[in-house]
């Protein structure tokens, strides 16, 4: 079930925008009294910018309908309704107004008013607004037809401006140090394509302008960065809406070459592991899904079904999905076969192609879409050996962070609500209970960073959401790992213990290099391109001085050598000046170029250059070949 739970969130919310926010899901829904208590001191800095920016719109254009404005990842947003287009053009007049009223230092003064005084000002058009006005605040009605009986309903005033909010905020506007507008999308109400769209402004705020300054250098970097734009310069994928369809890259052979690349790491990683490795159709049928429960809870995340007929007399047509998860078809698998607690543990890894519903606003380059090649793995094992199982997935992904520079990171570690058990989380308290408290203990024991996340577990089971961070500073959701004791049941299986009794494993799903598609998006941005020599599309280029014909067969005859080793080497033997020829690689991006002159060949050398470190000299071929040899081979970094 990697990462599936949490993609339902997203559904409905159309969103538009030059730069993925990752955890943009977590706020289409309403938080929770919980979850706004939990805000961190910098999220009600953002919030409260939120209001003060919604305070300077209205001052430009007093009719504007406000919705909602939550804090997101890196900043906030706030949904307006506006006849006025606002673009970007409008933000430094916006800004001169938020200034102001962040000058003016207002209080954000709280008021708690009964349900009926709520209802009398919306429809006075007195909420999210500046002063009354002649047609109710129709959002904030539409937001407080959500507020639960019996919780308190609450204003939040600054200045003129009064919003229905739960807070929390800043103590007064001036604490807002300092922030800037960033964006601006269009979202439907509630994040409903049925509800009327609205323009969601973004801005981001800080504690002071130092920390915004290097917000926005990071900004500016990871747009140097795009993978959408380095991707292309590349070459390696395309999405070709027209063909193919929009969400479903296609990897050119650059692009194809890391793909390679990673399954080659997972796979020894994986072998050296105890992992065997199975294959697995793209589809099944109706009941496979029916069982696992991705129809009653999922459907609308997998594409419609293929229907056909058997034979011309078959009354009923068959119907096939094809998969949103691989572990179905894993658990086939381990039912495939009786199974004794000597087989235990069982590792089924695949890297499985799995098909998403996105909707197409959701879509975006490689980080969102809609057919995603999995690092996927599924380990049934016993209650017993179940944390040794998860310790060696965590040292898993501890050893890919090495290899990959990945320095800061963290383990989201989400858990059951006992009070909304049968309906968010399957109705299994002991189970809940015993399995989270082996994860916790593990995570302890093992000194890996995480934190508790209460109220987000996946239906079946507790999960981790993996966090990393780029070189540049920027998050990324990479992998989600989730321990499952329901759908093993489900499908029935077994295994016949010690003691000759039937009991059902425990599964562990786990995906530590995420998708192809996520994975590949996260390292362009992170290497900027500049692949390490084991990664790299082009490994090694030799470009000869000249094309002299006893030249070329030297080049060549290296090249054959390193493509004989599985080096991804190519020659450029033509007559152009070297210097145009080194230009030419450094701009594709090559790991190693090895330039051979007539002095070269005589010394039986090359002279080496690295992408991005210039010239290493003139070394013996043998060396040069070991050495790129040996480099791939440790993936150096
Ligand atoms: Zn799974
Ligand atoms: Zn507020």
């Amino acid at each position: 079930m990697n990462g599936h739970a949490s993609r339902i969130h997203f559904r409905g919310v159309f969103v538009n925008r030059t730069l993925p926010m990752e955890s943009d899901s977590n706020q289409a829904a309403r938080k929770t009294l919980d979850e706004r208590n939990r805000m961190s001191e910098l999220e009600r800095l953002r919030h409260s910018c939120a209001h003060v920016m919604a305070t300077a719109i209205l001052r430009l254009w007093p009719e504007a309908q406000f919705a909602s404005g939550p804090p997101v990842e890196n900043g906030f947003y706030y949904d307006v309704e506006l006849d006025h287009r606002i673009t970007p053009e409008d933000f430094p007049k916006i800004e001169e107004e938020m200034k102001k009223e962040i000058k003016a230092n207002h209080p954000f003064e709280k008021r708690v008013v009964d349900r009926s005084q709520a209802l009398a000002d919306a429809q006075k058009g007195r909420l999210g607004a500046l002063s009354e006005r002649s047609v109710p605040s129709r959002y904030k009605l539409g937001n407080l037809a959500d507020i639960p009986e019996g919780e308190p309903i609450s204003y939040y005033q600054n200045g003129d401006f009064v919003d229905l909010c739960a807070g929390p905020h800043v103590m007064r506007t001036g604490n807002i140090g300092a922030f800037k507008l960033t964006n601006v999308a269009s979202a439907y109400y509630k994040g409903d394509e049925k509800n009327p769209q609205l323009q969601r402004i973004y801005g981001t705020a800080f504690k002071n302008k130092t920390d915004l300054e290097a917000y926005s250098k990071m900004i500016e970097e990871a747009k140097r960065r795009d993978h959408r734009k380095i991707g292309a310069e590349m070459g390696l994928y395309v999405i070709d809406p027209e063909y193919v369809g929009p969400g479903l890259p296609l990897w050119l052979p650059k692009g194809g070459a890391i793909v390679e690349a990673l399954e080659d790491l997972a796979k020894e990683t994986e072998f050296a592991a105890g992992y065997v490795r199975v294959k697995t159709p793209h589809l099944a049928r109706e009941k496979m899904y029916q069982t696992s429960g991705h129809i009653p809870m999922y459907l609308e995340s997998m594409f419609p079904p293929l229907e056909l007929k058997e034979n011309t007399e078959a009354q009923v047509a068959e119907r096939y999905y094809l998969k949103a998860m691989n572990c179905p078809h894993h658990h086939r698998i381990f039912a495939a076969e009786p199974r004794s607690y000597r087989d235990l543990p069982l590792r089924l890894a695949e890297y499985g192609t799995c098909y998403r519903y996105e909707q197409s606003g959701e879509l975006f380059g490689l980080m969102r879409v809609r057919s995603l090649n999995m690092n996927d793995a599924h380990i049934y094992c016993t209650p017993e050996q179940f944390a040794q199982e998860f310790n060696a997935v965590n040292d898993m992904y501890l050893k890919y962070f090495k290899i990959f520079g990945i320095e800061k990171y963290v383990m989201r570690f989400s858990t059951h609500d006992p009070s909304k058990l049968g309906q968010k989380f399957v109705n299994e308290p002991e189970l809940w209970i015993k399995t989270e408290k082996m994860v916790k203990d593990v995570l302890e024991s093992s000194g890996i960073n995480y934190i508790p996340v209460p109220n987000e577990a996946a239906f079946y089971g507790p999960k981790i959401d993996v966090q990393v961070w780029s070189v540049i500073g920027r998050e990324f959701t990479l992998a989600t790992n989730q321990v499952d004791f329901a759908v093993p049941r489900k499908f029935g299986l077994v295994y016949r213990d010690q003691d000759n009794t039937r009991k059902t494993p425990l599964c562990i799903h786990r995906a530590p290099l995420g998708t192809h598609e996520r994975f590949i998006g996260f390292l362009i941005e992170h290497y900027a391109g500049n692949f390490p020599l084991w990664l790299a599309p082009e490994q090694v280029r030799v470009l000869t001085i000249g094309e002299d014909d006893s030249l070329v067969n030297y080049a060549k005859s290296i090249v054959q050598e390193l493509r004989g080793h599985m080096v991804r080497a190519e020659g450029d033997y033509d007559g152009d000046k070297i210097n145009g020829k080194v230009q030419r690689a450094e701009h594709s991006k090559v790991h190693t170029m090895l330039v051979v002159g007539p002095r070269d060949m005589t010394a039986n050398a090359v002279s080496v250059r690295v992408h991005g470190k210039g010239s290493l000299g003139a070394k013996p071929r043998t060396e040069v070949v070991t050495d790129i040899l040996s480099a791939i081979r440790e993936r150096r970094p």
